[in-house]
């Protein structure tokens, strides 16, 4: 197994910079996915890790091996596809031993050594007694569970996922998000997985990259991207996130107190970024962090616009001052549209951004 070096990657097509100087490391054994919007580059990245595309510019490693102008087959990948691009006419056990018999010769397999490969990862993928199947005769789940042993049974030395879970229902996604990590786990393979799905991008990541555009905007284990979003792109495109705006009061430090209209919130400055007196700003605050019994460092008042109960909480539309932020509450507690309320904030859950070149993308 090895890790994955991307240096300053970029590739064009036409007038469209699918990828814009990407740098990134994905570490030996772990399992990192890259997170975005529609178009934002990754399955173009994931295309060149695997040898499909060349890049125009920048170095991609294996280890110290650098293989930008490697060929696919040589590199030692391989790739699962969202659509399974099973063999209709072979059965299961064909489909996950023709990457075996291809290079039986280059690695001096006996047909008694493909056989233990493909009923070890059979047995890995739990689909043990299936290999007489036609991929037609199987669920989406078991297909994508046959492509998972094709790609493994070679013993690739980076597996590469492309949105593999998309054509699955959503209980079926739950659990074959399982599976992925149950099997990362126990094989220790360098993976690196693409999806514009965030939940599923942080519950099976070790690290996460969240691209647009073509570019990485932050690197880092999910809880941290959650709640220190490196900037205002990260922080509206991960979770749901609320925002203020308003003028800063005063810095000390990494911490910084901004007035919103007649209220004074106090938050942390998004790290990377210096911020003076009067400078204009963006507060992002989730929706979940706000609490309506509990008095923490921030107080802000607003009236009530919209309570909706959905579930597990209320969800609070409030104007502060013609600005509108939306809350989750405790269902207990019943707020009328039009009456005044105080939501507190803890100053540690505020993030504060220069507003520059912000538009607002609501
Ligand atoms: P999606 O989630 O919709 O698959 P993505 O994040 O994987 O999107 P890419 O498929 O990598 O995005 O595409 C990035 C950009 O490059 C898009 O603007 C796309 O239209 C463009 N692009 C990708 N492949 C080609 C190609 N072969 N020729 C021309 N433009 C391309």
């Amino acid at each position: 197994m090895v890790g994955i070096r991307l240096v300053e990657v970029s590739k064009v097509y036409g007038r469209v910079r699918a990828v814009d100087h990407v740098t990134l490391e994905v570490r030996d054994g772990e399992l990192f996915t890259i997170l975005g919007p529609s178009g934002c580059g990754k399955t173009t990245l994931l295309r060149i890790v695997a040898g499909f595309e060349v890049p125009e510019e920048g170095r991609v490693y294996f280890g110290e091996e650098d293989v930008t102008f490697v060929k696919p087959y040589a590199r030692g990948t391989a790739m699962v596809f969202q659509n399974y691009a099973l063999w209709p006419h072979m059965t299961v056990f064909e489909n996950v031993a023709y990457g075996l018999k291809v290079r039986r010769k280059q690695l001096k397999l006996t047909d008694e050594d493909i056989e233990r490969k493909v009923r070890e990862a059979l047995r890995l993928v739990r689909l043990e007694g299936m290999e007489d199947r036609y991929p037609l005769q199987l669920s989406g789940g078991q297909q994508q569970r046959v492509a998972l042993a094709r790609a493994l049974v070679v013993e690739p030395r980076v597996l590469l996922l492309d949105e593999p879970l998309s054509n699955l229902d959503a209980k079926l996604r739950l659990q074959m998000r399982e599976e992925i990590r149950r099997i990362q786990t126990e094989l220790k393979i360098t993976a690196l997985y693409v999806t514009h799905d965030q939940e599923e991008a942080m519950s099976l990541a070790d690290r996460i990259a969240v691209m647009n555009r073509g570019r990485v905007h932050q690197v880092g284990p999910p809880k941290e991207v959650y709640s220190r979003p490196r900037d205002l792109f990260v922080a509206t495109f991960i979770g749901r996130s609320t925002l203020l705006r308003g003028r800063v009061l005063e810095v000390t430090g990494s911490k910084a107190k901004i007035r919103v209209d007649g209220t004074v919130i106090e938050g942390n400055v998004a790290h990377g970024y210096s911020m003076r007196e009067g400078d204009s700003v963006v507060a992002i605050m989730r929706p979940e962090d706000f609490s309506v019994t509990e008095p923490l460092d921030n107080v802000i008042e607003g009236t009530v616009e919209l309570a909706m109960f959905i579930g597990m909480f209320n969800q609070l539309r409030i104007d502060v001052g013609g600005q509108k932020i939306v809350a989750y509450t405790d269902p207990g507690i019943e707020l009328q549209p039009g009456s005044r309320v105080k939501l507190y904030i803890r100053a540690s859950d505020v993030n504060i951004y220069p507003s520059t070149g912000w538009e607002e993308e609501e």
